[in-house]
């Protein structure tokens, strides 16, 4: 039991987060840890409850609300409260490969449900999930563990986002031979190409990489499996294969002139400034930058948000986050309740500092593009746009003409690639997702398994992390009969 009245005489207390405006002159991550003591007091606001909602990961009201990893918060906790950072670790690495990742941009699904959050501020239960791998990093806890004996069974792994490192590093444990195939330069998945530095700086994700290479997992970069002979070969030459692409194709536009130039679908777009901020520290010239330019972002979510937060860093004039869908509550509405996932609206990082450094809200609520107009040199200028009624029909007479010198599409993603899952012959479902029996992972082809956004559709690292982990049970039952991975 932890300190029974901690949640009473202990304020949540967050990880400091540096200013707006000091925080959008670099491309770091910008919140500065608490000390050892504070993030003490932090654990000990946990209520150590009978039936702890914020590790369930239960559907309720038709969303997950808990940790799907199902990590043992409160005992983790309690073991911070104590000052048992060790063991605190031991608990947490238990259910999760990656703290480090899920600490930093997970939504906290568990805080959501945290029983102090039903009356006031839930536990910081992500930071603490941060502390304790960081401070274990700092102390030297986190090192390569090899397994002692080798099963002899070779495994390949075709992508390399968090699904399939959780998959990787769950077999590779296990004592099978784990290579993963990556078609970018860098492995990481979205976690290396995609979340921008200022919310997981990739030396972070570099650093995990090169623990498990230590472990023995094998990195093949800039290998795209794509065709029915590499297929092949993967099959012949390994005892299981694994899925784990990610759903990486983008929703685009249907709109007048789409073809203008200055139009980036948002993960290339952030995928070009990650690669330049490595490569080169964004020398000129090397990335679409949105520097002196009227940015429009067409949609209003996470991934939106994230475009906004790195146009401000390059510079941008001005910038505007289209969303078709009506303003969310800023409160929870009755209909849902705790512990259910609050659908309210969230003010993120780069909103915020959209708010700081232009005054407003990016944010434009029921709007939506209906033209792109070009310079008449091929280049974009300016975007018509028109507001929507709640049925999404167009409201008559609201269009408007907004300038526009870079439109980035962050709409959504329509499921996976096609061509990896036609070069295995596996079979995708109507919304281009791996198909497999409910709560499996074996694809409909032997010795072929599946995880992650390619096999769930675009989800959360947090998911791709179970999925890793599930689906290196399916895999290592097949190859052994039977698993003790959990
Ligand atoms: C911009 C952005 C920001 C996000 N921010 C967050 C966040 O803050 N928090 C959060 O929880 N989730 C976030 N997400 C979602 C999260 O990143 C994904 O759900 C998660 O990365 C999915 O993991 P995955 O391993 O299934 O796939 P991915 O991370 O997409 O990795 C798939 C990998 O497979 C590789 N690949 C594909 N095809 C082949 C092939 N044929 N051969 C070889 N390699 C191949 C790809 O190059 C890629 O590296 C974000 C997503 C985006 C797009
Ligand atoms: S992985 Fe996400 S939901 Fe689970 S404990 Fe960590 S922050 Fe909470």
């Amino acid at each position: 039991m932890g300190k029974p009245t901690g949640f009473l005489e202990y304020q949540r207390q967050g990880d400091p987060a540096q200013a707006p405006l000091e925080r959008i002159g670099h491309y770091d991550e910008f919140h500065p840890r608490l000390g050892r003591e504070d993030r003490r007091r932090q654990g000990a606001r946990c209520m150590e409850c009978g039936v702890p909602f914020c590790q369930s990961g239960a559907v309720l009201g038709g969303m997950v609300s808990g940790c799907p990893l199902h990590n043992l918060i409160p005992e983790w906790n309690d073991l911070v409260y104590t000052g048992n950072f060790g063991h605190a670790l031991e608990r947490l690495m238990k259910t999760n490969n990656f703290p480090e990742f899920t600490g930093r941009v997970c939504p906290a699904l568990c805080e959501a449900a945290c029983t102090c959050g039903l009356h006031g501020d839930p536990v910081t239960i992500k930071e603490n999930e941060l502390g304790i791998i960081e401070d274990a990093w700092e102390r030297g806890l986190v090192a390569p563990c090899p397994p002692k004996t080798r099963t002899g069974k070779q495994v390949a792994v075709v992508g390399s986002g968090p699904a399939g490192l959780a998959c990787a590093d769950q077999l590779s444990k296990r004592g099978h031979a784990v290579t993963v195939f990556e078609r970018e330069d860098r492995p990481g998945g979205l976690l290396m190409y995609g979340i921008p530095n200022m919310k997981l700086e990739k030396r972070i994700v570099q650093r995990r990489l090169d623990l498990m290479a230590a472990q023995g997992v094998e990195f093949v970069t800039g290998t795209d499996v794509g065709r029915e002979k590499e297929a092949q070969e993967l099959l012949d030459g390994f005892d299981a294969v694994v899925l784990c692409c990610g759903a990486s194709n983008p929703r685009d536009l249907k709109v007048k002139n789409r073809d203008v130039n200055g139009v980036y679908f948002a993960v290339d777009f952030l995928k070009e400034t990650t690669r330049s901020l490595l490569d080169s520290g964004l020398a000129p010239g090397t990335f679409p930058s949105a520097k002196g330019k009227d940015v429009v972002i067409v949609g209003g979510g996470d991934t939106g948000n994230d475009c906004v937060g790195t146009c401000i860093r390059h510079g941008c004039k001005s910038v505007v986050q289209l969303e078709m869908m009506p303003k969310a509550p800023d409160q929870r509405a009755e209909r849902n309740p705790w512990p259910e996932w609050p659908k309210v609206c969230k003010t993120d990082y780069g909103q915020e500092e959209a708010i700081a450094v232009f005054g407003h809200d990016p944010r434009i609520y029921q709007t939506t593009l209906t033209e792109l107009i070009g310079d008449g040199k091929g280049n974009i200028k300016a975007v018509k746009t028109v507001r929507l009624h709640p049925d999404l029909s167009p409201v008559e007479g609201s269009e408007q003409t907004l300038e526009c010198g870079l439109l980035l599409i962050a709409a959504g993603f329509l499921g996976a690639q096609s061509y990896v899952a036609e070069a295995f012959g596996v079979e995708l479902t109507p919304r281009a997702a791996v198909h497999t029996q409910a709560g499996d992972y074996a694809t409909g082809v032997p010795k072929i398994f599946t995880a992650g956004d390619m096999h769930r559709g675009q989800s959360l690292v947090v998911w791709a992390i179970w999925e890793g982990r599930q689906a290196a049970r399916a895999v290592d039952t097949y190859l052994m009969g039977y698993t003790n991975l959990e």
